[in-house]
């Protein structure tokens, strides 16, 4: 499922491409996505029809497409989320729809923005004020811009919870699922067992571990295990550099010792027995 550094890769990847074009057309196919709600197309096309998209950012795992002029006032826009197989392409509007098309913004010059999800755990949704959207308001600090040592210390003090639940939390820090959670702690040296209070103290290295981890995952255009791509249907290249996620039984690159996988919360979760003592 994207994460933080794919989220980021497609932003990095469509900003350029997306910024400044006009929203001529709106189509979508009707069927529910995440939470089984369809996506408010009606609420879609008022936003966006005659419009351009202003910015495109992200926040945790949400994909943020700005719409109007920044003198219109406001943040109106829309949320984007990929679940587990969401796409984001920008395509030529000649080029067949992917099956599993759910939503596609026709754009002047000939270009079409689709979002597909095969699996339709994903989401679209339109928003009058972004910051007001509940989904984005309950969401903890970004650990890459608004997260220092002293928060994240604050932010685990008291809570019992494992620190690798913790860290999958959205509330408590966002953007990281599965796999960054199980390479930041190895980063760390962590347990991921550990009581999340327990932490506080390595505050500064769980923080330096979170951000390599994800700092790693942007540089190298995200981690592809089966369907993530970019806005350009580019796959990433992180999978070889990851350190625990996937490596049972291999060699740790720090110790040598075997990488463990043990199941919670019938989630896998990678370690390093070597490296990451209880
Ligand atoms: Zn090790």
């Amino acid at each position: 499922m994207p994460e933080l550094p794919e989220v980021e890769t497609v932003v990095r990847s469509l900003a350029p491409r997306l910024e400044g074009r006009r929203i001529v057309d709106v189509w979508g196919s009707g069927l529910p996505l995440r939470l089984a709600r369809p996506v408010d197309l009606r609420h879609v096309s008022a936003l966006c029809l005659r419009r351009r998209f202003r910015a495109v950012r992200r926040r945790g795992k949400y994909i943020l497409l700005e719409l109007g002029k920044v003198s219109d006032g406001g943040d109106q826009g829309l949320s984007v989320h990929l679940g587990m197989t969401g796409r984001l392409r920008l395509q030529p509007a000649r080029e067949p729809r992917a099956p599993h098309t759910h939503v596609v913004w026709t754009l002047d010059r000939g270009d079409e923005l689709r979002f597909v999800d095969p699996r339709r755990f994903g989401s679209v949704s339109p928003a009058d004020s972004l910051a007001a959207l509940p989904e984005l308001a309950q969401l903890g600090p970004d650990p890459l811009s608004e997260l220092d040592e002293r928060e994240l210390g604050a932010r685990l003090d008291g809570v019992r919870a494992p620190i690798k639940a913790f860290l999958l939390d959205q509330r408590r820090v966002a953007g990281l699922g599965n796999i960054y959670v199980c390479e930041a702690l190895h980063r760390a040296r962590i347990h991921p067992s550990t009581p999340a209070s327990r932490a506080r103290g390595r505050a500064a290295a769980l923080l330096a571990g979170i951000r390599g981890a994800l700092e790693s995952g942007i540089a190298n255009r995200g981690t592809t295990l089966r369907d993530f791509v970019d806005s350009n249907g580019e796959a990433g290249e992180n999978l070889a550099s990851l350190l625990v996620y996937g490596r049972e039984g291999a060699p740790c690159r720090t110790c040598g010792a075997r990488v463990r996988r043990r199941v919670d919360a019938a989630r896998s979760t990678f370690f390093c027995p070597g490296c990451q003592k209880k």
